[in-house]
């Protein structure tokens, strides 16, 4: 039996942990930037509590607080050079997946000078320390070293990528979150869709990363833990009040904690084909991140189960099943109620999505072929 877990992340959750455990911000450095997206932020209590903390600890701050949702290649140049005119010896993430992972890429640029390629090929030493507060529940991304960005121009610096933007990530053991801060109040401002979306994300982390080449036992662990918390949060998910505030704290709670143990899954095992299936709805559409996955989850579950039934390959949907706590069907009946009308696509943009490289689809127990790949696109969104 093998294992090689690195997660060098020190977690610290419950209400007011910022300002409770500030000293440890003390030892991050001098100046703080502080990167985040340009709104909700200033309205859930993060930034404030953030300022706070850094201005009792006597330490300076910067922000910078122009990350988009799927941040860009240019986005994280940008916030860079902010930080190195800035003066700034640390970074402070306040936000979803989308400033978490710019801060990270940014924190590795402001310490090396290199090119894009560069920073995807990790042609770097190191990065600031960084301290990530999620404001969403759903990319774990405080508890992986992965950034996403959207590469805007290919390789050659010219044309784009395969015909247009693509999404791509890298991650070290210097892109981890040196210190993760889970406090749910942060995500009462958060509303249905973007609560729902993000929490099918971290269930996306889970369930794939069952299903994965480099899961084992240890994350097959986590992401039961995970899929456990979120079993109990379907029914709250499914009657979300018309008010985000009164969705109820001990539901957030558990759908943040949940998010963070399942990016610890996938820091070890990776995501499997439907995460890089899902960018091309995101880069397409603009379709939300959790959602992209949720709409192929079906599909590839299904494909899934009736490869392993004639496949050598040690079947993996039972574990999966017991993890879930129901079978396959019943959790379908659930994801199609939370995901609701599903988007469609036109059948030449499924086939040209087909045909191209997806990075993830590797790292699956089974490896989908390309057909496989067309079906799986085909009855998601087909
Ligand atoms: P996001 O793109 O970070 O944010 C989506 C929207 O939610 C933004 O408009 C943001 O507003 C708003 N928002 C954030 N917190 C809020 C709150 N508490 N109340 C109200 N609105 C709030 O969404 P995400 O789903 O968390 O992140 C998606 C990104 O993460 C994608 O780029 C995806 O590829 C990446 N990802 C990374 C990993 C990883 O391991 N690193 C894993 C999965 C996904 P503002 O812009 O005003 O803040
Ligand atoms: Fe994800």
């Amino acid at each position: 039996m093998k294992v090689n877990y690195l997660m060098p992340t020190r977690i610290i959750m419950g209400e007011n942990c910022l300002s409770a455990n500030r000293k440890l911000l003390a030892g991050l450095g001098k100046k703080g930037m502080i990167m985040t997206g340009p709104k909700s932020a200033k309205t859930n209590g993060s930034l404030d509590d953030t300022v706070r903390a850094l201005s009792e600890n006597g330490q300076a701050y910067a922000l910078f607080d122009r990350v988009m949702n799927n941040p860009t290649d240019i986005c994280v140049f940008e916030a860079a050079r902010s930080i190195k005119a800035g003066g700034c010896d640390f970074v402070i993430a306040l936000g979803g997946g989308s400033p978490m992972d710019a801060a990270k890429a940014a924190a590795v640029l402001a310490l090396n000078d290199i090119s894009k390629e560069e920073l995807f090929g990790l042609k770097f030493t190191g990065a600031l320390p960084l301290a990530a507060v999620p404001t969403t529940a759903g990319t774990g991304s405080e508890t992986t070293p992965y950034s996403v960005l959207v590469d805007t121009t290919g390789p050659d610096g010219k044309s784009p990528r395969e015909g247009g933007p693509a999404k791509r990530s890298f991650g070290s053991p210097s892109t981890f979150p040196r210190f993760a801060f889970l406090d749910a109040r942060y995500m009462r401002t958060l509303g249905r869709d973007l609560t729902v979306h993000t929490a099918i994300d971290a269930l996306s982390h889970a369930v794939e990363g069952m299903l994965t080449l480099r899961a084992d036992r240890l994350s097959d662990a986590l992401a039961a833990e995970a899929l456990a918390l979120l079993g109990a949060c379907y029914e709250g998910l499914l009657n979300f009040p018309a008010v985000p505030g009164e969705f109820p704290t001990e539901i957030r709670e558990k759908l943040l904690l949940a998010s963070c143990i399942a990016g610890m899954v996938i820091s070890q095992s990776g995501t499997a084909a439907p995460h890089s299936m899902g960018y091309h709805f995101t880069l397409n559409w603009g379709t939300d991140h959790g959602r992209a996955n949720g709409l192929l989850m079906k599909p590839f579950l299904r494909w899934c189960r009736e490869k392993e039934g004639a496949s050598p390959v040690k079947p993996r949907i039972p574990a999966l099943c017991a993890a879930l706590g129901m079978e396959l069907e019943e959790f379908f009946g659930i994801l199609e109620k939370l995901l609701g009308k599903r988007e469609r696509a036109a059948p030449a943009e499924l086939e040209a999505w087909s045909a191209q490289k997806m990075k993830n689809a590797a790292n699956t127990y089974l490896q989908p072929d390309q057909g496989e790949i067309l079906r799986i696109f085909r009855e998601a969104v087909g």
